[in-house]
């Protein structure tokens, strides 16, 4: 069997090293420097297009734990950030060209044949597999071939996403649980507000400093959804007709509809976390968390996930895709990388050893195995493949995303170390009742 791997970035290069290092046959396809996207400047492979930062190392930290366990595995992405290390505290910041070069260098010398091409199609022979690594800026011609696969619905072109935050963080005695009118089976959480604390989040809205806009966005995103802080800015009533809108939503406490509403829906299958109605947004991260706090039930949410508004190809995993990132119905056709719903540089690479760990089981007559729910890369892999009322979201890796401990440790910082070790012991376990 062959295998041919379309896109070097940090998903494709992690799936390259992985299969040719275990003996396979590795076609590596990858446009750049031929063709570039609007987002890479070189030819190199795995590319870091905007910031120099693998994010934390430490194991207090979501990212500090995916790392970890994708050093277990083997990682051709954290060996070169290791020798492209620049001093950034606890991050694990890079020096990029050196970065790139080496897995570059790394990729290559493990046998891995790159050829540097477009891709537009993909028809697998009998005696091949393809797995497909283009990432966010897919090329034209390739996005319109995966549309062929998935259906239009199913492939997404930006990602509009509202901050998530963890259930536990809610605060439920400024909260109610109800839908509009009472229809529904009362899945939201509701977080009332009087109108002076509505007019306190206007303002902080109105003020926020955001993201700036690449020309490439722009169109993209007002075409389709509005970012919270515009409508703030189209006047102090205008998010009272939109998601703040109290109608229909009574607070059982009062016995009326309070000045404003802000809504929170589920937003994966365990309840274990929320995402903020309509708060899609472009604003500085820490402006964020400024503004969230502003809105009493939310004082001191956690935020697993910030909002974002920006160009990303991505497909509807759930729904195109099987546990193991391969096409249903296209047996010998798989996804990797940020196109399957992951986002960041680290979770990219993960989800490229996800998928090259069972390419080799399958490849040597084995079946392909999910990872344990309680490892990072267990729980990121399972969100981006179930199916929720709301849609796949992309996410990053966070501590919301694993189940709870049975017991409860009451320090955050004790609650999160402790989820690391069984994460990284539950992943030695498993490898090791796999032989591998
Ligand atoms: C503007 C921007 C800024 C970002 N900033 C950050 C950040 O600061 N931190 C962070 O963690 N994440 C960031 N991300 C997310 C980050 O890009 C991704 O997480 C990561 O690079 C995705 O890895 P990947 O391997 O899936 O795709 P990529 O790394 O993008 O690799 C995909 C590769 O496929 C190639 N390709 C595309 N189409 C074809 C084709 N048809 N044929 C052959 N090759 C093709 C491309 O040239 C590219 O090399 C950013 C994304 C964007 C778009």
């Amino acid at each position: 069997m062959r295998v041919h791997v379309v896109g070097g970035g940090l998903a494709g290069s992690e799936v390259s090293r992985y299969l040719a290092s275990r003996g396979h046959e590795v076609i590596l396809h990858e446009m750049r420097p031929v063709k570039m996207t609007e987002v890479h400047r070189t030819g190199f492979l795995a590319e870091l297009v905007c910031s120099n930062s693998l994010k934390s190392e430490s194991l207090s930290n979501a990212e500090g734990l995916l790392k970890a366990e994708m050093r277990i595995l083997g990682s051709v992405v954290l060996e070169c950030a290791d020798k492209a290390r620049i001093p950034a505290g606890r991050a694990l910041a890079v020096d990029r060209e050196i970065f790139s070069r080496c897995v570059t260098e790394i990729v290559e010398d493990a046998g891995v044949k790159v050829v540097r091409e477009e891709v537009s199609e993909i028809a697998p022979a009998d005696d091949e597999i393809w797995i497909v690594s283009t990432g966010p800026a897919t090329s034209e011609s390739l996005t319109k071939f995966i549309e062929s696969l998935t259906g239009y619905e199913d492939l997404y072109f930006f990602d509009a996403v509202a901050p998530i935050v963890t259930r536990d963080s809610i605060d439920m005695n400024k909260a109610f649980l109800g839908d509009r009118y009472g229809r529904g089976r009362g899945d939201y959480i509701n977080c009332p507000m009087s109108e002076e604390e509505y007019e306190k989040l206007w303002k902080a809205l109105v003020e926020a400093e955001t993201i700036p806009m690449e020309d490439f966005d722009r169109k993209l995103l007002f075409e389709r959804c509005m970012p919270i802080e515009e409508m703030a800015k189209n006047g102090k009533k205008a998010m009272l007709f939109g998601p703040l809108k109290p109608v229909g939503l009574v607070d059982p406490r009062s016995g009326k509809e309070p000045y404003a509403v802000v809504q929170l829906r589920q937003d994966n299958k365990d309840g274990t976390l929320y995402n903020v109605v309509g708060f899609q947004t472009r604003l500085k991260w820490k402006e964020q968390s400024k503004v969230l706090k502003l809105i009493p039930c939310l004082k001191n949410a956690e935020i697993v996930r910030y909002g974002v508004m920006h160009r990303n190809t991505y497909i509807n995993s759930p729904r195109v895709l099987d546990v193991f990132m391969r096409l249903k119905g296209g047996n010998r056709i798989f996804f990797a990388g940020q196109i399957t719903g992951v986002e960041g540089y680290v979770e990219s690479a993960m989800s490229g050893l996800y998928v090259a760990f069972n390419v080799d089981r399958i490849l040597r007559g084995l079946e392909p195995v999910r990872f344990p729910r309680d490892t990072m890369i267990g729980a990121l892999t399972h969100y981006i493949t179930e199916e929720v009322k709301a849609g796949l979201r992309p996410m990053y890796a966070n501590f919301g995303l694993l189940p709870t401990l049975s017991n409860r440790v009451k320090s955050k910082l004790e609650r999160r170390k402790t989820l690391s070790e069984r994460a990284l012991e539950s992943l030695k376990d498993f490898l090791k009742s796999l032989k591998w």
